[in-house]
């Protein structure tokens, strides 16, 4: 007798041989010439994928094609998706926003600026891409968003409320990018890193560095691999049916989400 086929697989039986090739998607990975973006990028392109990051100023990183842009300036985000999908050929079919920053301070103490600075790069920054990558995602009818979190954004941290608000606000974009746009086959997802190894946890304090590790129950910090391929599974073909979702990458620091 055989068993009835559960949900998810289909009713098929597939292996690794009959896996159909490889599709390259046209990518853009916002920050992608350093840390975390970087990681990203380099790891769809090792995939086979076509590959375009976005820098603010200098050139791009090595092996990869690069458009500037400063994500705070809609002129800025709109000019560079239209060099991007110039290089690329086609419209962005993968957004990743990924680029971001912190000013860290008391709430006491924080100025306005320091407070619209991090929503204006983090959150509406993320807002302007999406904006501009779904005109040709809603076309093709299929589109992957990726928004890079933190588990900050759910977990907060003292001294972060411009962060934390910042990264919350990312889920906030993405499950209602899946309402309104889910059934045009985009998909819209959050990926919450904790900590990575990157030159910012590179320069922790020894004690600093063992306090943190305390809670994590994976005992280490995350690579930006790691995050890549996470990154990576939620734009490709296997997550298909994974919309609006936070998916933490942070070996258990923030369960609860
Ligand atoms: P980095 O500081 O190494 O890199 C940040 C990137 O964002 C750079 O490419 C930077 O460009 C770009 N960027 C900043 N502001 C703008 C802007 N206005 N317009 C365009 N690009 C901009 O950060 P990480 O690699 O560490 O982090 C990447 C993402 O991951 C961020 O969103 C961060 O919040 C998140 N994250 C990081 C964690 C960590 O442990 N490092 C943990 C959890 C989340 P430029 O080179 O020109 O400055």
């Amino acid at each position: 007798t055989s068993t009835p086929p559960g949900p998810g697989d289909g009713g098929t039986h597939s292996t690794a041989d009959e896996q159909p090739p490889h599709q390259p998607q046209a990518v853009l990975v916002t920050g992608g010439n350093r840390g975390i973006g970087l990681a990203i990028a380099r790891s769809f392109a090792a995939a086979g994928d076509d590959v375009v990051v976005t820098h603010r100023s200098g050139t791009a990183p090595e092996g990869l094609r690069g458009v500037v842009c400063d994500v705070t300036d809609t002129e800025s985000v709109d000019r560079a998706f239209a060099e991007a999908e110039a290089l690329l050929g086609r419209p962005v079919e993968v957004l990743v926003a990924n680029a971001g920053i912190t000013k860290d301070g008391l709430l006491m103490r924080m100025s306005d600026a320091d407070f619209d600075a991090v929503l204006d790069t983090n959150l509406t920054g993320a807002f302007r891409c999406a904006r501009r990558a779904v005109k040709g995602m809603i076309r093709a009818r299929h589109g992957r968003i990726v928004l890079i979190s933190s588990v900050v954004g759910l977990l907060g941290g003292a001294g972060q409320t411009n962060y934390s608000a910042s990264k919350a606000g990312l889920v906030g974009l993405a499950r209602s990018i899946t309402r309104e746009l889910g059934g045009r086959g985009i998909t819209a997802n959050v990926v919450a890193p904790g900590f990575v190894e990157t030159e910012m946890t590179e320069q922790l304090s020894e004690e600093l560095r063992t306090t943190y590790l305390a809670g994590i129950p994976a005992g280490r910090f995350a690579t930006a691999e790691e995050v890549a391929r996470v990154v990576r599974w939620v734009a490709g073909p296997d997550a298909g049916y994974v919309s609006g979702a936070v998916i933490p990458v942070d070996g258990g620091l923030g369960m609860g989400h």
